[in-house]
Protein backbone atom coordinates (compact mmCIF):
# COMPACT_ATOMS: atom_id res chain seq x y z
CA UNK A 1 0.00 0.00 0.00
CA UNK A 2 0.84 3.32 -0.58
CA UNK A 3 2.15 5.89 1.73
CA UNK A 4 -0.71 8.53 2.40
CA UNK A 5 0.68 12.22 1.42
CA UNK A 6 -1.11 13.98 4.58
CA UNK A 7 -1.61 17.37 2.97
CA UNK A 8 -3.29 18.31 6.73
CA UNK A 9 -0.21 17.30 8.82
CA UNK A 10 2.60 18.42 6.49
CA UNK A 11 0.38 21.93 6.35
CA UNK A 12 0.36 22.39 10.13
CA UNK A 13 3.95 21.64 10.52
CA UNK A 14 4.53 24.50 8.43
CA UNK A 15 2.19 27.22 9.90
CA UNK A 16 3.94 26.30 13.54
CA UNK A 17 6.74 27.40 11.66
CA UNK A 18 5.35 30.05 10.39
CA UNK A 19 4.04 30.85 13.78
CA UNK A 20 7.50 31.05 15.22
CA UNK A 21 9.01 33.07 12.36
CA UNK A 22 5.64 35.12 12.72
CA UNK A 23 6.42 35.95 16.91
CA UNK A 24 9.90 37.03 15.89
CA UNK A 25 9.04 39.66 12.99
CA UNK A 26 6.88 41.01 15.60
CA UNK A 27 9.55 41.12 18.20
CA UNK A 28 12.16 42.29 16.14
CA UNK A 29 10.69 44.54 13.75
CA UNK A 30 7.14 45.39 15.24
CA UNK A 31 6.19 43.64 11.61
CA UNK A 32 2.16 42.29 11.57
CA UNK A 33 1.81 41.00 8.43
CA UNK A 34 -1.35 41.81 6.58
CA UNK A 35 -3.88 40.30 3.84
CA UNK A 36 -6.66 42.26 2.28
CA UNK A 37 -9.29 39.54 0.82
CA UNK A 38 -12.20 40.61 -1.49
CA UNK A 39 -15.28 38.91 -1.44
CA UNK A 40 -18.02 39.74 -4.06
CA UNK A 41 -21.08 37.85 -4.01
CA UNK A 42 -22.72 35.10 -2.36
CA UNK A 43 -21.17 31.74 -3.86
CA UNK A 44 -21.21 29.26 -1.17
CA UNK A 45 -17.99 27.96 -2.40
CA UNK A 46 -16.36 31.10 -2.60
CA UNK A 47 -17.38 32.16 1.18
CA UNK A 48 -16.22 28.87 2.52
CA UNK A 49 -12.95 29.33 0.69
CA UNK A 50 -12.50 32.78 2.15
CA UNK A 51 -13.28 31.72 5.21
CA UNK A 52 -10.45 28.85 5.54
CA UNK A 53 -7.95 31.95 4.38
CA UNK A 54 -9.37 33.73 7.58
CA UNK A 55 -9.00 31.18 9.57
CA UNK A 56 -5.32 30.05 8.64
CA UNK A 57 -4.27 33.43 8.55
CA UNK A 58 -5.76 34.23 12.44
CA UNK A 59 -3.81 30.84 13.44
CA UNK A 60 -0.31 31.74 12.27
CA UNK A 61 -0.38 35.72 13.28
CA UNK A 62 -1.75 37.44 10.01
CA UNK A 63 -4.09 40.61 9.99
CA UNK A 64 -6.93 39.73 7.14
CA UNK A 65 -8.78 42.21 6.45
CA UNK A 66 -12.13 41.25 4.76
CA UNK A 67 -13.76 43.40 2.04
CA UNK A 68 -17.21 41.56 1.18
CA UNK A 69 -19.59 43.08 -1.43
CA UNK A 70 -23.31 42.13 -2.49
CA UNK A 71 -23.25 40.27 -5.99
CA UNK A 72 -24.10 43.90 -7.96
CA UNK A 73 -21.24 45.49 -6.41
CA UNK A 74 -19.87 47.82 -9.55
CA UNK A 75 -16.30 47.37 -11.57
CA UNK A 76 -15.37 50.53 -10.83
CA UNK A 77 -15.79 50.45 -7.55
CA UNK A 78 -13.78 47.27 -6.98
CA UNK A 79 -11.15 48.86 -9.15
CA UNK A 80 -11.26 52.25 -6.66
CA UNK A 81 -10.75 49.74 -3.79
CA UNK A 82 -7.96 47.85 -5.55
CA UNK A 83 -6.11 51.49 -6.05
CA UNK A 84 -6.31 52.14 -2.83
CA UNK A 85 -4.91 49.01 -1.51
CA UNK A 86 -2.43 49.08 -3.76
CA UNK A 87 -1.60 52.58 -2.43
CA UNK A 88 -1.89 51.18 1.66
CA UNK A 89 1.30 50.93 3.02
CA UNK A 90 -0.48 48.71 5.98
CA UNK A 91 -1.44 46.10 3.26
CA UNK A 92 0.44 43.77 2.39
CA UNK A 93 -1.17 41.18 0.35
CA UNK A 94 -4.55 41.45 -1.82
CA UNK A 95 -6.38 38.62 -2.94
CA UNK A 96 -9.30 38.63 -5.16
CA UNK A 97 -11.71 35.55 -4.64
CA UNK A 98 -12.60 34.17 -8.28
CA UNK A 99 -15.28 34.01 -9.66
CA UNK A 100 -16.63 36.72 -9.72
CA UNK A 101 -19.93 38.15 -10.91
CA UNK A 102 -20.12 37.96 -14.65
CA UNK A 103 -20.89 41.99 -14.73
CA UNK A 104 -16.85 42.37 -13.74
CA UNK A 105 -14.18 41.95 -15.79
CA UNK A 106 -11.58 39.01 -13.51
CA UNK A 107 -9.01 39.78 -15.88
CA UNK A 108 -8.29 43.26 -15.63
CA UNK A 109 -9.20 42.86 -11.81
CA UNK A 110 -5.91 40.93 -11.03
CA UNK A 111 -4.13 42.51 -13.27
CA UNK A 112 -4.83 45.89 -11.85
CA UNK A 113 -3.44 44.30 -8.51
CA UNK A 114 0.12 45.49 -7.69
CA UNK A 115 2.36 42.47 -8.52
CA UNK A 116 4.03 43.14 -5.50
CA UNK A 117 0.76 42.71 -3.07
CA UNK A 118 -0.08 39.83 -5.79
CA UNK A 119 0.33 37.01 -3.30
CA UNK A 120 -2.06 34.52 -5.40
CA UNK A 121 0.90 34.95 -8.29
CA UNK A 122 -2.03 35.64 -10.68
CA UNK A 123 -0.71 38.81 -12.30
CA UNK A 124 1.35 38.32 -15.77
CA UNK A 125 4.32 40.50 -13.94
CA UNK A 126 4.75 37.23 -11.92
CA UNK A 127 3.39 34.83 -14.21
CA UNK A 128 6.89 35.72 -16.01
CA UNK A 129 8.93 36.30 -12.99
CA UNK A 130 8.01 32.43 -12.76
CA UNK A 131 8.64 31.38 -16.44
CA UNK A 132 12.32 33.27 -16.41
CA UNK A 133 12.95 31.76 -12.59
CA UNK A 134 13.13 35.11 -10.94
CA UNK A 135 11.84 35.86 -8.03
CA UNK A 136 8.12 36.61 -7.28
CA UNK A 137 5.03 34.95 -6.03
CA UNK A 138 4.17 30.99 -7.13
CA UNK A 139 0.56 30.22 -6.87
CA UNK A 140 -0.20 28.10 -3.61
CA UNK A 141 -1.50 24.89 -5.18
CA UNK A 142 2.02 24.44 -7.38
CA UNK A 143 3.92 25.72 -4.80
CA UNK A 144 2.09 23.25 -2.28
CA UNK A 145 2.64 19.99 -4.20
CA UNK A 146 6.18 20.91 -4.97
CA UNK A 147 6.41 21.12 -0.86
CA UNK A 148 4.64 18.29 -0.31
CA UNK A 149 7.22 16.42 -3.04
CA UNK A 150 10.06 18.16 -1.15
CA UNK A 151 9.40 18.03 2.45
CA UNK A 152 7.92 14.36 2.16
CA UNK A 153 11.96 13.49 1.04
CA UNK A 154 10.52 12.78 -2.83
CA UNK A 155 13.22 13.71 -5.32
CA UNK A 156 12.38 16.03 -7.90
CA UNK A 157 15.26 16.26 -9.92
CA UNK A 158 15.84 14.03 -12.85
CA UNK A 159 12.76 12.59 -12.15
CA UNK A 160 9.83 12.57 -15.31
CA UNK A 161 6.73 14.94 -13.55
CA UNK A 162 3.90 14.19 -15.85
CA UNK A 163 0.98 16.32 -15.32
CA UNK A 164 -3.13 15.98 -16.09
CA UNK A 165 -4.21 19.58 -16.90
CA UNK A 166 -2.86 22.80 -18.05
CA UNK A 167 -5.27 25.41 -16.10
CA UNK A 168 -3.24 28.69 -15.64
CA UNK A 169 -3.39 28.22 -11.69
CA UNK A 170 -2.52 24.84 -11.37
CA UNK A 171 -0.61 22.47 -14.53
CA UNK A 172 1.24 25.05 -16.36
CA UNK A 173 2.64 27.24 -13.23
CA UNK A 174 3.25 23.32 -11.96
CA UNK A 175 5.24 22.78 -15.26
CA UNK A 176 7.36 26.52 -15.01
CA UNK A 177 8.20 25.50 -11.43
CA UNK A 178 9.50 22.18 -11.61
CA UNK A 179 11.41 22.61 -14.62
CA UNK A 180 13.44 25.44 -13.23
CA UNK A 181 17.30 24.42 -13.01
CA UNK A 182 17.13 24.85 -9.22
CA UNK A 183 17.47 22.83 -6.23
CA UNK A 184 13.89 21.15 -5.54
CA UNK A 185 12.95 21.27 -9.27
CA UNK A 186 14.99 20.10 -12.56
CA UNK A 187 12.02 17.54 -13.44
CA UNK A 188 11.79 16.12 -17.34
CA UNK A 189 7.80 17.83 -17.23
CA UNK A 190 5.35 16.38 -19.80
CA UNK A 191 1.85 18.02 -19.35
CA UNK A 192 -1.30 15.92 -21.17
CA UNK A 193 -4.88 17.38 -21.56
CA UNK A 194 -7.90 16.99 -23.89
CA UNK A 195 -6.54 16.92 -26.69
CA UNK A 196 -3.50 14.49 -25.58
CA UNK A 197 -4.39 10.82 -27.33
CA UNK A 198 -3.73 7.77 -25.67
CA UNK A 199 -3.08 9.48 -22.09
CA UNK A 200 -2.50 6.15 -20.48
CA UNK A 201 0.63 5.48 -22.77
CA UNK A 202 1.82 8.84 -21.18
CA UNK A 203 0.96 8.83 -17.65
CA UNK A 204 2.36 5.47 -17.01
CA UNK A 205 5.58 6.70 -18.06
CA UNK A 206 5.53 9.16 -14.65
CA UNK A 207 7.92 9.04 -11.89
CA UNK A 208 5.46 11.25 -10.43
CA UNK A 209 1.82 12.01 -11.99
CA UNK A 210 0.39 14.66 -10.94
CA UNK A 211 -3.50 14.70 -11.48
CA UNK A 212 -5.06 18.32 -12.11
CA UNK A 213 -8.34 17.65 -14.34
CA UNK A 214 -11.51 18.77 -12.17
CA UNK A 215 -13.16 15.29 -13.37
CA UNK A 216 -13.93 11.97 -10.95
CA UNK A 217 -12.32 9.00 -12.20
CA UNK A 218 -9.52 10.65 -15.10
CA UNK A 219 -6.55 8.51 -13.84
CA UNK A 220 -7.18 4.63 -12.83
CA UNK A 221 -4.71 1.68 -11.45
CA UNK A 222 -4.19 1.18 -15.54
CA UNK A 223 -2.65 4.74 -16.15
CA UNK A 224 -0.27 4.51 -13.28
CA UNK A 225 3.26 2.77 -13.18
CA UNK A 226 4.21 0.54 -10.00
CA UNK A 227 5.85 2.57 -7.51
CA UNK A 228 5.02 5.74 -9.06
CA UNK A 229 4.12 9.24 -6.97
CA UNK A 230 0.37 10.31 -7.20
CA UNK A 231 -0.84 13.65 -6.48
CA UNK A 232 -4.25 14.47 -6.93
CA UNK A 233 -5.23 17.83 -7.46
CA UNK A 234 -8.83 17.39 -8.02
CA UNK A 235 -11.92 18.49 -5.76
CA UNK A 236 -15.21 17.22 -7.01
CA UNK A 237 -18.52 16.66 -5.24
CA UNK A 238 -20.24 13.89 -5.60
CA UNK A 239 -23.64 13.02 -3.71
CA UNK A 240 -23.79 11.03 -1.00
CA UNK A 241 -26.94 9.94 0.99
CA UNK A 242 -25.08 9.08 3.75
CA UNK A 243 -23.55 12.34 4.55
CA UNK A 244 -25.58 14.63 6.55
CA UNK A 245 -24.56 17.66 3.70
CA UNK A 246 -25.89 14.76 0.91
CA UNK A 247 -22.22 14.94 -0.74
CA UNK A 248 -18.83 14.30 -0.35
CA UNK A 249 -15.62 15.18 -2.20
CA UNK A 250 -13.49 13.20 -4.11
CA UNK A 251 -10.12 13.93 -6.34
CA UNK A 252 -9.21 12.98 -9.94
CA UNK A 253 -8.10 9.32 -9.10
CA UNK A 254 -9.52 6.48 -8.33
CA UNK A 255 -8.13 6.01 -4.98
CA UNK A 256 -8.37 2.77 -3.62
CA UNK A 257 -6.98 0.81 -6.76
CA UNK A 258 -4.34 3.95 -7.56
CA UNK A 259 -3.13 3.87 -3.75
CA UNK A 260 -2.32 -0.07 -4.18
CA UNK A 261 0.30 0.59 -6.78
CA UNK A 262 1.50 3.87 -6.67
CA UNK A 263 4.65 4.54 -4.20
CA UNK A 264 3.18 7.55 -2.46
CA UNK A 265 -0.38 9.42 -2.77
CA UNK A 266 -2.12 12.30 -1.77
CA UNK A 267 -5.72 11.97 -0.23
CA UNK A 268 -8.59 14.25 -1.46
CA UNK A 269 -9.71 15.64 1.03
CA UNK A 270 -6.91 16.29 3.40
CA UNK A 271 -4.07 16.62 0.40
CA UNK A 272 -3.23 19.50 -2.03
CA UNK A 273 -5.91 21.68 -0.32
CA UNK A 274 -4.29 22.58 2.96
CA UNK A 275 -1.02 22.44 1.19
CA UNK A 276 -2.57 26.07 -1.46
CA UNK A 277 -3.99 28.07 1.37
CA UNK A 278 -0.35 27.38 3.06
CA UNK A 279 1.72 28.79 0.26
CA UNK A 280 -0.89 31.52 0.46
CA UNK A 281 0.37 31.77 3.76
CA UNK A 282 4.04 31.92 2.68
CA UNK A 283 3.65 34.91 0.28
CA UNK A 284 1.81 37.34 2.70
CA UNK A 285 4.48 36.49 4.80
CA UNK A 286 7.39 37.43 1.83
CA UNK A 287 5.51 40.32 0.92
CA UNK A 288 5.32 42.21 4.59
CA UNK A 289 9.48 41.10 4.33
CA UNK A 290 9.94 42.68 1.01
CA UNK A 291 8.07 45.65 1.43
CA UNK A 292 9.73 46.57 4.68
CA UNK A 293 13.11 45.64 3.36
CA UNK A 294 13.68 42.42 5.49
CA UNK A 295 15.82 40.09 4.20
P1 LIG B 1 -9.50 23.77 -15.08
O1 LIG B 1 -9.13 25.19 -15.27
O2 LIG B 1 -10.87 23.32 -15.40
O3 LIG B 1 -8.48 22.91 -15.94
C1 LIG B 1 -8.60 21.52 -16.05
C2 LIG B 1 -7.55 21.00 -16.99
O4 LIG B 1 -7.66 19.59 -17.05
C3 LIG B 1 -7.69 21.52 -18.42
O5 LIG B 1 -6.41 21.82 -18.92
C4 LIG B 1 -8.32 20.35 -19.16
O6 LIG B 1 -7.89 20.25 -20.50
C5 LIG B 1 -7.76 19.16 -18.39
N1 LIG B 1 -8.65 18.01 -18.44
C6 LIG B 1 -9.94 17.94 -18.03
N2 LIG B 1 -10.41 16.69 -18.22
C7 LIG B 1 -9.41 15.97 -18.76
C8 LIG B 1 -9.29 14.63 -19.20
N3 LIG B 1 -10.30 13.79 -19.09
N4 LIG B 1 -8.10 14.23 -19.72
C9 LIG B 1 -7.08 15.09 -19.82
N5 LIG B 1 -7.13 16.38 -19.42
C10 LIG B 1 -8.28 16.80 -18.90
O7 LIG B 1 -9.24 23.29 -13.59
P2 LIG B 1 -8.17 23.78 -12.48
O8 LIG B 1 -8.55 25.12 -11.99
O9 LIG B 1 -6.78 23.53 -12.95
O10 LIG B 1 -8.51 22.72 -11.34
C11 LIG B 1 -8.41 21.35 -11.56
C12 LIG B 1 -8.98 20.61 -10.36
O11 LIG B 1 -8.17 20.90 -9.24
C13 LIG B 1 -10.39 21.03 -9.95
O12 LIG B 1 -11.07 19.92 -9.41
C14 LIG B 1 -10.16 22.05 -8.87
O13 LIG B 1 -11.25 22.14 -7.97
C15 LIG B 1 -8.96 21.47 -8.21
N6 LIG B 1 -8.13 22.45 -7.52
C16 LIG B 1 -7.81 22.15 -6.26
C17 LIG B 1 -7.00 23.02 -5.56
C18 LIG B 1 -6.64 22.69 -4.16
O14 LIG B 1 -6.07 23.52 -3.49
N7 LIG B 1 -6.89 21.47 -3.70
C19 LIG B 1 -6.54 24.20 -6.14
C20 LIG B 1 -6.86 24.45 -7.46
C21 LIG B 1 -7.66 23.56 -8.16
P3 LIG B 1 -8.20 21.36 -21.63
O15 LIG B 1 -7.27 22.49 -21.36
O16 LIG B 1 -7.89 20.66 -22.89
O17 LIG B 1 -9.64 21.72 -21.43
Amino acid sequence: MATILSGTELAQKIRNEMKEELAELKKKHNLVPSLAVILVGDDPGSISYVKGKEKACAEVGIDARKYKFDADYPEGDLHKLISDLNNDPEVNGILVQLPLPSHINEEKILYAIDPEKDVDGFHPINVGRLMIGAPGYVPGTPHGIQQMLVRNGIDIAGKHVVIVGRSNIVGKPLALLLIQKKKDANATVTICHTGTKNMGDITRLADILVVAAGRPHTVNADMVRTGAVVIDVGVNRIEDATKKSGYRLIGDVDFEEVSARASAISPVPGGVGPMTITMLLHNVITAAKRQAGID
